[in-house]
């Protein structure tokens, strides 16, 4: 079972609340997220730096709620952004611009504009022509602008191919047998200071060993253009850890993790950067959802729920795997082997496949785990779904940190 998530009297609770009393309040679809796991993993984050000298870049694509942003900056995390709204969202949260790190293969001149209004920390810069782009913006404004180049270290993170992002073939970075060309011509451009050396290999990496040998080449590089007079202040080794979505499967051990990193760093002087996103808030959500029917059609059986593609896309985009438990256990439901499917209409929309779960019936509770980061982010208003609530658990407070959308929402906008 995830942390903070846990069976009272065969009741699911979230910290001090029962999901149920949640349910009937806000009503299905809805997002769940304990506010004392994002913290307990943003603090084992932190405590295992020590004296390092570093900065933790909350990676906002993993869960962007104005809630979840706001817990965080209290907490004292910086944050890596990806586009102008991420920015917005920080920034409305009460995060701190200086400790903003601009990620992105894609960013528009509007956009750096903005970022360089705000006074973020840094850009991780991903082609020549971009930073040649911030140089003249910051000219513009009488700036300087910090930057890092991304490089792409071509390790194979070995997760899906959809979220590795640092082989040669992928459009993220340079490569990084030019990093070193493409400093020395960028030292020529007077409004940007290169003091950084970014990259990012992949998402839900179970294993650290290609993020450790992507650490390693991106030292001896660091090495290479010190050598070379670059006066590079900061690294920033990216995101990627992942969690277990799997009974049985375990996760990388964070605490070992930046240990080894700390090790690697000593006496290099350079201040370290990270971007975790899903560790830190994956396994603090759940995704609460009713049956609506059951049914079955030649030899398959079908569990029917009010969640769908539209509200978590992860299973139909990337095959993975929710684990999906009943919000009251009753030991003498017994279980089924079923398809759990949405009402969206596409043959993609399931959240699992021949799984064997509960023996739920109509208008039970399912609670589906691990939806903490990539759930909500990428809700979609397909088939004009309005997108669920989200809810924030704090003990045993909680309050809605979104509300569910109307049919008024769906047409915003329109005529
Ligand atoms: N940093 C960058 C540049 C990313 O592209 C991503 C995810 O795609 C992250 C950080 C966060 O990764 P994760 O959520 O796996 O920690």
């Amino acid at each position: 079972m995830q942390p903070a998530y846990e069976y009272r009297d065969g009741s699911l609770f979230c910290e001090k609340v029962a999901l149920s009393e949640i349910a009937s309040k806000v009503g299905t679809p809805c997002y769940v997220y304990s506010a004392a796991s994002i913290l307990e993993k943003f603090r084992t984050y932190r405590e295992a730096f020590g004296d390092t000298p570093h900065r933790i870049c909350y990676a906002v694509k993993a869960n962007f709620n104005l809630s979840v942003l706001a817990l965080l900056a209290r907490a004292g995390a910086g944050f890596d952004i990806v586009s102008g709204g991420e920015l917005y969202r920080v920034l409305r949260a009460g995060g701190d611009p200086a400790s903003v790190v601009f990620s992105g293969v894609g960013k528009t001149a509007e956009e750096i504009d903005y970022a360089l209004e705000a006074g973020i920390h840094s850009f991780n810069c991903e082609s020549e022509a971009e930073l040649a782009l911030v140089d003249a913006l910051a000219a513009r404004r009488g700036q300087t602008a910090r930057v890092a180049v991304r490089v792409n270290p071509d390790v194979d993170p070995a997760t899906h191919p959809y979220i590795a992002t640092g082989l040669k073939e992928h459009k993220f970075g340079i490569d990084m047998s030019e990093a070193e060309g493409v400093y020395e011509r960028a030292a020529a451009l007077a409004h940007i200071r290169l003091e950084g050396l970014s990259c990012h290999i992949g998402s839900q990496l179970l294993d650290t060993d290609p993020l450790v040998e992507a650490v390693d080449r991106m030292l001896e590089l660091a090495l290479r253009l010190r050598a070379r007079g670059v006066a590079l202040a900061h690294i920033d080794f990216g995101g990627g850890l992942g969690i277990p979505y799997r009974p049985g499967e375990r996760a990388p051990d964070v605490r070992a993790f930046i240990a080894l990193l700390r090790e690697k760093v000593t006496g290099t002087g350079l201040e370290v950067i990270i971007e975790p996103g899903r560790s830190i808030v994956g396994e603090a959500g759940v995704l609460l959802t009713r049956v609506l029917y059951r049914k079955r059609t030649g030899r398959k059986e079908f569990v029917i729920v009010d969640a769908s593609m539209s509200d978590l896309i992860r299973p139909a985009l990337y095959q993975s795997h929710h684990e999906i438990i009943p919000v009251r256990r009753l030991p003498s439901l017994g279980t089924v082997v079923a398809d759990v499917v949405g009402p969206v209409c596409e043959t993609g929309d399931f959240l699992a496949r021949d799984r064997e779960i509960a023996n739920v019936m109509p208008g039970d509770l399912l609670a589906v785990c691990s939806a903490g980061a990539y759930g909500f982010v990428l809700a979609s208003n397909y088939n004009a779904r309005p997108r669920p609530a989200e809810v924030l658990v704090e003990g045993e407070r909680w309050r809605v940190v979104r509300d569910r959308e109307s049919y008024e929402d769906l047409i915003r906008g329109e005529v």
